[in-house]
């Protein structure tokens, strides 16, 4: 199990170059880490949201380490190969848990441009319960049958570890970290955004119900399979929906800086 910490390091010829897909993916990558703590999901600086950088397949944007999520701004988005090789002209680094995990489930799956990782009380507390997610709620029901589960291993840090996570996440978009956290991926950020946002709602609600004492009524398994054929319908998750376009017009009357 014990494997050397990954290196992160950085290239030798910085990339000055954004290109306009590159800026627009930033923008919106700021965005996403605005809306995280505008909803409460965030951890101080300890988690992290990545986007592939358009075009490529080996490089992604991350957070620089230390900086607060309300605070994000387009520029401050650090590009990182698949190699750990800070590309970015930036004095600033990433957290090295973050490298791991993200380049983790970015190199191995193709289908996913944005990886959203969380540290909040009630996807913990879901992540430590044997029974793990529960079909308690509407909100759980796109979830439970298709939730993947990875053990903890200890802190994210050996890149060993990809292996393991990727194979436990397989094809699916939701996972548990168990004892540490939840991480979704998807196809855009707008897509994966809106399921971590409703995952943690149904975390919280899980937390809030068990919290009573109370025995729990539960759904038979042909209404849960059901309600997650409704819920998991095809969807167009390439083009904003208009809900993404009015989270951007409330961070542009709160703070545009994220735009910088
Ligand atoms: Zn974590």
């Amino acid at each position: 199990m014990c494997a050397a910490p990954v290196e992160i390091t950085r290239s030798n010829e910085p990339d000055g170059l954004v290109t306009e897909e590159e800026r627009e993916t930033r923008v919106n990558l700021a965005a996403l880490y605005r809306l995280t703590a505008h909803y409460g999901m965030d951890d101080k600086t300890s988690t992290h949201i990545s986007a592939r950088v358009p075009g490529t397949d080996d490089q992604f944007l991350l957070n620089p380490q230390g900086r607060l999520f309300h605070q994000m701004k387009a520029s401050d988005l650090i590009k990182i190969n698949m190699a750990g090789e800070i590309l970015s002209d930036t004095p600033h680094t990433v957290i090295r848990a973050g490298y791991v995990i993200h380049s983790a489930v970015l190199g191995a799956r193709p289908d996913v441009d944005c990886v959203i990782h969380t540290h909040t009380t009630a996807g913990m507390a879901v992540s430590a319960l044997k029974c793990g997610l529960l079909p308690v709620n509407q909100k759980s029901m796109k979830y439970v049958a298709s939730m993947a589960y990875h053990d903890y291993e200890g802190f994210a840090t050996d890149l060993d570890e990809r292996e393991r996570l990727v194979a436990d996440l397989g094809t699916e978009n939701w996972l548990i970290l168990r004892n540490h956290g939840l991480l979704v991926c998807g196809p855009s950020m707008w897509t994966a955004f809106s399921w971590m946002h409703s995952l943690e709602s149904a975390c919280r609600v899980q937390v809030a119900a068990m919290n009573t004492g109370s025995e729990l009524t539960l759904p038979s398994q042909e209404v849960i399979d059901h309600a997650a054929d409704q819920a998991n319908r095809p969807r167009d998750h390439l083009t904003p929906p208009a809900e993404w376009q009015s989270h951007l017009d409330m961070l542009d009357a709160q703070d545009p800086s994220f735009r910088d």
